[in-house]
């Protein structure tokens, strides 16, 4: 273990102790990060009153109460631990649901994220030397986009931060500075490779994309239709990675590319039942953390919203850390239609993999009995006929969904322009 100059502890190789020495590592971080939350946050000060943490295992975390985005966007102050003085950054979290809430990082915090952020590239083979391109947004109070730039720099390689930025202006730079790798939005640099092709420009430099906001595999762990559009697009290796702001953790994929990593020194997993019960591996239910280490807010047991599974089998890259699979939906976003529990991704899925779609979002509507859901579709070339992607939306979902043609920019209108990520999903149903 190294003491960082901020604080914290770290462990670069602590994914590699085995299961025991995880545990060993985890339940000890754990009983600090659980002892500091009721020293210094007003919210877990009364919550966590009556609990002995001397003795305090990991699978005591069931007798904690969870918490989530209402209860922190609801009681935002109580979550802050540390004077004013402390916190050198406010960021919001986004989401596709509820409002922003505020989230303080400290010197800790920030020093932290860059830590993960750089084992996370060097665990996708990124080290000294590489030049990554940022394509996400650094400013507008995100931490995402710092986070990146933080571990690049942390990990002695060089970061170009062209942001949010035009296809002409990203093929421009990647013309001129030749990066080794590109963090963005998996979507988006399918674009950007279609791009890239089309100008004749050699994106051969470019050896890894690290993918953000859009899982790359399946519930099999097999390559998405959207991954596999990048491998043609781009000749270089893709990995999947997940995060958010509240949590504080990235977990990213290594060179076995079969789910992130969790990074053992900074986070606990759990994916839990609608009933709040844990999980075993392979199970589908919300993923769960508790980041350890955090100082600025720290939390206990946040439930994310996001609907995916865990990975326990010691993977080929010899990490005994736990792996998040695919991130399969939002719960908010779970649609109840005639009987059938199921996603909006699971339609996704089928239009991303439909060589007839340009572009396309989901709609759906209802009063909570329920749901309806209607497709909007902008196609390659008009004149064809949708009736071979309502019968892959049937085989698929086992449900007859409208589909309906628009021109492609008023998708493309509808898709880009609410969030720095692309929506394709819109919830019109009454609460
Ligand atoms: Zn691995």
């Amino acid at each position: 273990m190294n003491r960082n100059v901020s604080g914290f502890e770290t462990n670069q190789d602590c994914a590699f102790l085995g299961a025991k020495g995880i545990h060993q590592l985890q339940t000890r971080l754990l009983r600090k990060h659980l002892k500091l939350c009721r020293k210094h946050s007003p919210y877990y000060r009364n919550l966590l009153e009556d609990f002995d943490f001397s003795d305090f295992q990991i699978g005591n975390l069931i007798k904690i109460p969870t918490t989530d985005k209402s209860i922190l966007s609801e009681k935002n102050d109580l979550f802050v631990a540390v004077p004013e003085d402390e916190i050198r950054d406010i960021s919001f979290s986004s989401g596709t649901t509820g409002a922003a809430c505020r989230i303080t990082y400290t010197e800790s915090d920030l020093d932290r994220l860059a830590y993960n952020d750089a084992i996370g590239f060097a665990s996708a083979g990124i080290g000294r030397g590489d030049r990554v391109l940022l394509t996400c947004t650094i400013d507008r109070c995100f931490i995402a986009g710092l986070a990146y730039f933080m571990g690049v720099r942390r990990l002695g390689a060089t970061a170009i931060r062209n942001g949010i930025n035009s296809l002409e202006s990203h093929a421009d730079i990647i013309a001129r500075l030749k990066p080794t790798s590109i963090v963005g939005v998996p979507s988006f640099m399918r674009h950007l490779g279609i791009f890239l092709k089309e100008n004749k420009i050699d994106s051969r430099c470019v050896k890894r994309l690290i993918c953000i906001g859009e899982p790359l595999r399946d519930e099999n762990l097999e390559t998405s239709a959207l991954g596999k559009q990048l491998l043609q697009a781009w000749s270089a290796q893709i990995f999947s990675t997940y995060a958010s702001s509240e949590i504080v953790t990235s977990f990213t994929e290594c060179s076995s590319q079969c789910g992130g990593h969790l990074p053992p020194d900074l986070a606990i997993l759990e994916i839990l039942d609608e009933s709040g019960n844990p999980l075993p591996a392979g199970a589908i239910g919300e993923v769960t953390v508790t980041p350890l280490q955090v100082t600025g807010m720290p939390l206990i047991r946040f439930r994310t919203g996001d609907i995916g599974f865990m990975i326990d089998k010691p993977c080929r890259c010899g990490r005994f850390s736990p792996r998040i699979g695919p991130i399969i939906g939002r719960k908010a976003q779970m649609l109840k239609i005639k009987g059938t529990t199921i996603f909006p991704t699971a339609f996704f899925t089928v239009l991303d993999s439909s060589p007839e779609i340009a572009e396309y979002y989901l709609e759906a509507s209802g009063d909570g009995l329920s749901d309806k859901v209607e497709i909007f579709v902008a196609l390659k070339d008009r004149g064809i006929r949708l009736d071979q992607v309502a019968k892959r939306i049937q085989a698929k979902s086992r449900l007859s969904v409208p589909i309906r043609e628009l021109p492609v920019d008023a998708v493309r209108k509808n898709v880009f322009s609410t969030s720095r990520k692309p929506v394709r999903f819109f919830d019109l149903r009454k609460a």
